[in-house]
Formats: C-alpha cells, structure tokens, sequence
C-alpha cells in the first residue's frame, strides 16, 4: 500500500515523506500486535489433566516391564523409541522441577518375551471396522487401589504407519501410567479425538510425577511455576559434573583461550 501512494503523482495529498510514513507503518504494525497479544492473554487457558481411578505402584513397580509381540524391526524400532521417550520425558521433568524426587519416575522397559509377569502388555487385534486405531484397560487389584496390569490393543492397520504408531502408542501408554483424556487441550497428548503430541508435555508429565506419589483419581493442575511445555528429544537432563572437574575444564579453557588470542595477534 505504501509503495502504491508514491507512485500516484497526481495525488498530492497522499504524498507524505517516506519518513513519515515508516513511521505511520509501524505504528499500526506495533497496535495490531498489541491488541493481538491482549486477546492471547486474556484467554486464559488452565492446564488440567485428569487422572483415572488408579496408576501404578511406584514402590513396587519403579520398573514396568512392556511384553511386545513378534513385529517387525521397523514397528518395534518405533515401539521402543515411544518407551525410551516417556522415561527420558520424565528423568528431564524430574531433574527440572523435582530433583529430589528421582525416585518417582517409571521406567518403562521391553520385553519381548510372552511374559505374564509385565505390567503393560502391547497386543494388535484386526481391524474389523472399530472407530478406535488403539485403547488401553487397566486393570486394578480393588484390594490395593493400584493398577496390577494394563492392556494396550493396537488395530493392525495402524502398526504399518510408523508415523500414526508413534503418535498412537504415547497417547496410549499414558493411559496405562493413569492419565485420562484431555478434552480442553487440543494441542496435547491426551487429546482424545486425533492424535496430536508426539511427546508428553510438562502437564502430563507432572501428572504422572502425582500419580507416582500416590493420587489417582480426580485431576492434575500445572502449578504456575512449571511451564506448559511438550518435551522433545532435545530436552535431555545433562549429566552433573563433579565442582573438582568444572574447575578444571574452566583452568585449560582460559589457558587455551589466552593461546588463541596469542595466534590471532601473529597473524
Ligand atoms: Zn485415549
């Protein structure tokens, strides 16, 4: 628009300096950002996860183990890397919010052998025309109040596509580990109409954190300090290093740092 006003020569009025109307431009840039930003904010948005009845006992069960049935390395490359991605999502969030409580984390780990002794228990029945491509049961000793085993049905057609199989498989092992569905939050993982989240987000995860100190039942709501984050494979805890070997590292950076410089001058 304000390239068409100059080069309208015959229109006088319209012939502002190009000064001016930078100016004016980003004026109207600034207010519309403004007033965008103000209808961001005032939909406030409360991340709530719901929890089911019951999840896991994290004094008996630190490790759950996962039976996976005969696949192909493809589909069970995905499966394992959907496992993998909920233990380092939770080993992140703990060391980020709860680095006390490393203890309350679930490690999910496979085992291909038919094992009536695992936890979760991946299966694949045929499609015969349900609108579902996986669901999840748990099952809870009513004595306990914790879930003893969980089952977790994929529709076969849906193991071919390893992009929908990831997508899949993390929405339904975190029912296994007691979430249920997210219906406010189109963006999550526990969103129930269409997979949506790759990986678990700081809502999920602190929900997991609760239902691995115990509460089932009723819902999670993010605290305010922690931020609604979706993890991803870039947010690993980095190892801590001893003070003793920071130092060190810091005493042959300046050195080598200084020695740089030294060539840099030469040259
Ligand atoms: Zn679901």
């Amino acid at each position: 628009m304000k390239l068409r006003l100059y080069q309208n020569p015959h229109n006088s009025c319209l012939k502002l300096p190009r000064l001016i109307s930078s100016v004016i431009v980003v004026l109207l840039v600034s207010v519309a950002m403004l007033s965008s930003m103000r209808t961001v904010s005032s939909q406030s948005i409360s991340y709530v996860q719901p929890l089911l009845d019951s999840g896991f006992d994290i004094r008996v069960h630190q490790t759950l183990t996962v039976e996976i049935p005969e696949l192909p390395l493809s589909t069970r490359t995905v499966i394992l890397e959907v496992l993998n991605n909920w233990n380092q999502a939770q080993e992140w969030f703990i060391a980020s919010y709860y680095p006390k409580d490393t203890d309350r984390i679930y490690h999910l780990v496979a085992n291909s052998s038919s094992n009536s002794d695992s936890q979760i228990a991946i299966v694949y029945v045929p499609n015969t025309g349900q609108s579902w491509g996986g669901q999840t049961q748990n099952f809870g000793g009513t004595s306990t109040g914790y879930t003893q085993r969980s089952l977790i049905e994929i529709r076969n057609d849906q193991l071919y596509n390893p992009f929908g199989l990831r997508f899949l498989l993390v929405h339904e092992l975190g029912h296994a580990l007691g979430l249920g569905h997210n219906n406010q939050l189109s963006f999550d993982l526990m969103y129930p109409k269409q997979a949506v989240a790759p990986y678990p987000s700081t809502l999920n995860l602190y929900a997991v954190y609760l239902l691995a100190s115990g509460k089932a039942g009723g819902s999670a709501t993010l605290p305010e300090t922690i931020p609604y984050i979706i993890w991803d494979p870039q947010k690993v805890p980095l190892p801590e290093f001893p003070s003793e070997l920071v130092l060190l590292v810091s005493v042959f950076s300046a050195f080598f740092g200084r020695s740089s410089k030294r060539v840099h001058r030469l040259d």
